[in-house]
């Protein structure tokens, strides 16, 4: 993100493409987000680190960093003045037990928690918490842009349109994004209202979804358990 010569960066897997950028753009580096503690995501901050010695990074207060950072957890806010923003901080347990998200000026970072028409494997947390995590990310207002951390959603796609293959909304952004990928163009900020519509991990609740995930029981949760395992051997 940026404003004016301003930036900040969400989860640096690597320094290289970023001092790029900012050298490229003339821009001054104000501070890192992370959302949560795998290598991909912070693999770059030793090197900015030492690029940028007294740079802000803040990260979650419920895992370990061996980097010098501000511990953030539920109903913190950030204020990254220099860019005129603020950003509050959400737990959601799941991906990584300590995993948080940023959501401000209706933009929602995500980390690996939501995908666009996916969502992230467990490694520390349970089924109950990703599900809890991703039905609070749901009900953030629908124009919200979700800027996840990886370019999975064509993937996803062929996953979803398997379980889900009479959605309609689901069809058209298959098309829409079979274009962008051909042009080489992100499909990313997705928004909550487009996930809402055609995540199939965010319509546990709709019988086309539990139908397709043989769920022994008719329950979300049980759907979500169900999908997020047969995504896995996917
Ligand atoms: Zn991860």
């Amino acid at each position: 993100m940026r404003r004016g010569n301003h930036a900040a960066i969400v989860d640096p897997g690597d320094a290289a493409p970023v001092l790029e950028i900012l050298a490229a753009e003339n821009l001054t580096l104000n501070a890192i987000l992370v959302t949560h503690h795998h290598d991909d995501h912070i693999g770059g901050i030793p090197e900015l680190l030492d690029a940028f010695p007294d740079l802000p990074v803040y990260a979650p207060r419920k895992e370990n960093y061996a980097f010098p950072h501000t511990p953030v957890g539920e109903g913190d806010t950030v204020d990254l003045e220099p860019l005129q923003l603020r950003f509050n901080v959400m737990e959601t347990p799941g991906h990584t037990l300590g995993h948080v998200v940023y959501y401000g000026a209706n933009s929602l970072f995500c980390g690996d928690t939501l995908f666009s028409c996916g969502c992230g494997r467990l490694f520390d947390g349970t089924y109950e918490q990703l599900y809890d995590s991703l039905q609070r990310l749901a009900h953030l207002p629908p124009e919200t842009k979700v800027y996840c951390t990886h370019e999975y959603t064509q993937y996803n796609i062929r996953f979803a349109r398997q379980l889900d293959p009479e959605n309609q909304a689901l069809a058209e952004y298959e098309k829409e994004v079979k274009q962008r990928r051909a042009a080489h163009q992100p499909t990313l900020p997705s928004t909550i209202a487009r996930e809402r519509a055609c995540n199939p991990f965010l319509r546990c609740d709709d019988p086309a979804i539990q139908t397709a995930a043989h769920a022994n029981e008719i329950a979300p949760l049980a759907a979500f358990c169900a999908i997020r395992q047969l995504r896995n051997g996917f």
